[in-house]
């Protein structure tokens, strides 16, 4: 018999993502409306290591749902990856009676939860918040779309730029690991090219492809890279461009941070709210150590040790897409 869940912990763990409020609202609101006492634990583990945890109630989550970031704070925690340190933060929530904890976070942080949850049988519920799209099993994961749109809000602005000088600009944005917010900004804002860490980058290819076009007197070219592409980053690409290319007139823009922020989209907004209304009903119901994803419009609920094993692949048709839209 699984114990029934009377008192839960929140959490927002690792890279921060827009829409992260937004979950923390929906969990705590639906717990209290379920009855069940709710307890925001701050800086992500470390505030479980280091017992910085409040109660929190319906007003707490007041007025946040538009807000980037996260009111509890993330961080990344050391101690937590330590026998001991998951030790300490078990004890803190022992004392508080906590038998059920939400996190909400990327592949990192679901391992996290996964461990401890196996060490000291507490029920975890995972909910990806991350910009970056790369955990299997689920169709968005939370500040995706609003992280992708405000590269792309960037990247049209560039091109007007770029097209008054016949310029190209080498856009750098943002993903160490995964190409999804490179491949779909790429896309939506009629990108040359696209490099992406999950493929290899042929800059020779490029070099010819940049050549042909200014034959062709198409002189503005926008390409994105991701910041894990395999070749380096927007800097050592302009290097290589213009070692190769001497008469090119190249630009680097790095997008960076501003990706993470800002007021989620409403897509985000709408999914951190079903999920952080589905991952209180998983606990309520004794659905234990998964965490909740949307397919086909569907909630799907997936083991965290499965989760924590694969990554989302880049769907190849989109890297067709790009070549083929971009002659
Ligand atoms: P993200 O969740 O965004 O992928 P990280 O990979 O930095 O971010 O993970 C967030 C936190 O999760 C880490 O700082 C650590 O506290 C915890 N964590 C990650 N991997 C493990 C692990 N193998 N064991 C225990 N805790 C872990």
């Amino acid at each position: 018999m699984t114990k029934k869940v009377t008192k839960i912990g929140v959490l927002t763990s690792g890279g921060d993502s827009p829409g992260m409020n937004a979950a923390i609202r929906s969990v705590v609101r639906t717990a209290i409306y379920n009855g069940i006492e709710v307890f925001g634990i701050m800086h992500g583990y470390t505030g479980m290591v280091e017992d910085d945890i409040i109660k929190m109630d319906s007003r707490s989550v007041a007025n946040i749902i538009q807000r980037g970031g996260t009111i509890l704070k993330t961080s990344r925690c050391k101690e937590f990856m330590e026998p001991e340190g998951r030790k300490k933060a078990f004890l803190n929530l022992e004392k508080r009676g906590i038998n059920g904890l939400v996190i909400i976070g990327g592949d990192g942080s679901f391992r996290g939860a996964q461990i401890f949850s196996s060490e000291f049988n507490i029920p975890c519920i995972g909910l990806p918040g991350t910009i970056d799209k790369d955990i299997a099993g689920t169709d968005f994961t939370i500040g995706f779309d609003t992280a992708v749109n405000t590269a792309v809000e960037a990247i049209d602005k560039i091109r007007d730029t770029a097209e008054a000088h016949d310029r190209l600009f080498l856009i750098e944005v943002m993903g160490r690991d995964a190409g999804y917010i490179a491949i779909h900004s790429g896309i939506a804002s009629g990108a040359e090219n696209v490099l992406i860490p999950e493929r290899k980058t042929d800059v020779d290819e490029i070099v010819k492809s940049l050549k042909e076009k200014e034959k062709r007197k198409k002189l503005v070219n926008l390409i994105i890279v991701a910041e894990g592409d395999e070749f380096g980053g927007a800097n050592d690409l302009s290097v290589y461009l213009k070692d190769k290319i001497p008469t090119l007139e190249v630009r680097v823009c790095i997008l960076g941070h501003i990706q993470r922020g800002g007021s989620p989209t409403c897509t985000d907004r709408v999914i951190a709210s079903r999920m952080g209304f589905h991952a209180v009903e998983c606990l309520i119901e004794g659905k234990h150590n998964v965490f909740v994803g949307i397919v086909n419009n569907k909630m799907h609920y997936i083991p965290l040790n499965e989760a924590v094993k694969k990554k989302q692949k880049i769907n190849q048709e989109l890297i067709n897409i790009v070549k083929i839209l971009s002659t």
